[in-house]
């Protein structure tokens, strides 16, 4: 296993390449932000103010436009910059997937206060939640991928049904395996999200007999139709296109300002406090999966991003990496199970099923890995 030689992440990491210098992509492309001085911020801010002119609304007849939330730090900050910054009137909306840690309930339930501005809060019938959790565990080893569509096309029907064109997103994360280029401009599009964020797997794919999952539960997550969004003429933006994007920097302003706050207690798979509170499960079991297939996990994300945006050096990076990525998360797997009715050996059965060739393999009935501390050594 080879892994990058400025980051922690190994060369399966998904969507990435490592190349001749052992560099990967997601460090390439950073490279390249960081390499954008103030000016040519500056220039981009002003192309952001642009846009936002075009689409601002003229006479207070609609919203401005929409932003999803989940009232994490990064979406307290896109909501300061539009609301507070420029002034504008967006609609907040936010995807509710039912696991909400109670200080990301907090936090979210304190926007409309502290940001004084309006907020939908969608959530799918629970029911639905647990048996989606369950199906997408079997079939595709993720049991939040509920969440990864419902955020991505939820805001999606609402400018279509509330006739607001303008939709401004956060990160855009495909930069953070290297994909596309600052110059790229990356906007939203359904074949993106469908391939990545949906993992190729559309609502229909969701019916199932077996669970009891009908057409009628799952409205929520059908994107609009290209006829829809075409007429509407909907943007959908990537604000991290425009700012220079520090997490850390964000959870600080957004504390300061708003009372933002970090998880209660720490995390068991990483050593991030101020992300993902909006899902427990996304740091712990839904985690490990990532783990059990490809050998890394979030700890390894934080770390590698941490390293290049210069709060930690390598070998601290790795460090954590070592403390953290193995870590099978006792409280986040037994409230799981507990939640879906799953025992933990079946659990674990379908977990091993996933796991990738080209990181495991089966020594005295324990499964192995090669690891960063001893590529390095
Ligand atoms: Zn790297």
């Amino acid at each position: 296993m080879q892994y990058c030689s400025r980051c922690v992440y190994p060369e399966v990491a998904v969507n990435l390449i490592l190349d001749d210098e052992g560099v990967c992509s997601s460090c390439r492309v950073a490279e390249e932000y960081n390499k954008l001085g103030d000016e040519m911020w500056s220039t981009r801010k002003q192309k952001f103010e642009e846009l936002l002119d075009r689409y601002r609304n003229p006479d207070q007849s609609n919203y401005d436009c929409i932003i999803p939330v989940s009232g994490g730090k990064d979406s307290y900050w896109q909501a300061h910059i539009i609301k507070k910054e420029y002034g504008l009137n967006p609609l907040l909306v936010t995807y509710h997937g039912n696991n909400y840690l109670p200080e990301g309930q907090a936090n979210l339930d304190r926007m409309r206060d502290q940001l004084g501005v309006d907020h939908i809060v969608f959530g799918p019938g629970i029911d639905t939640l647990r048996k989606l959790n369950r199906l997408c565990f079997r079939k595709m080893g993720d049991m939040n991928w509920h969440a990864h569509a419902g955020i991505k096309i939820v805001p999606m029907i609402v400018a279509v049904r509330y006739r607001i064109p303008l939709v401004v997103w956060g990160e855009a994360t495909w930069t953070i395996a290297g994909m596309f280029s600052p110059d790229d401009y990356v906007e939203y599009n359904k074949r993106t999200v469908l391939e990545h964020d949906l993992r190729g797997y559309d609502w229909r794919r969701m019916i199932d007999e077996d669970e009891g999952i009908e057409a009628k539960d799952l409205l929520w997550l059908r994107f609009p139709s290209d006829r829809e969004f075409a007429d509407l003429d909907v943007k959908g933006i990537y604000i991290g296109n425009f700012f220079k994007w520090d997490p850390n920097q964000h959870a600080d302003l957004m504390r300061e300002l708003y009372g933002f706050e970090m998880a209660r207690q720490p995390f068991e798979r990483t050593y991030r406090t101020m992300s993902n509170l909006d899902d427990m499960h996304e740091n712990g079991i839904h985690d490990y999966m990532k783990f059990v297939k490809f050998g890394y996990g979030r700890a390894s994300d934080h770390a590698a991003k941490d390293i290049r945006d210069g709060y930690i050096d390598r070998d601290r990076g790795i460090e954590l990496v070592r403390e953290y990525d193995h870590v099978k998360p006792r409280r986040d797997l037994e409230r799981w199970l507990e939640y879906t009715g799953f025992t933990e050996a079946e659990f674990d059965e379908v977990a091993d099923g996933f796991r990738d060739a080209r990181v495991w393999r089966r020594e005295n009935g324990s499964w192995i890995k090669d690891n960063i501390w001893d590529a390095t050594s």
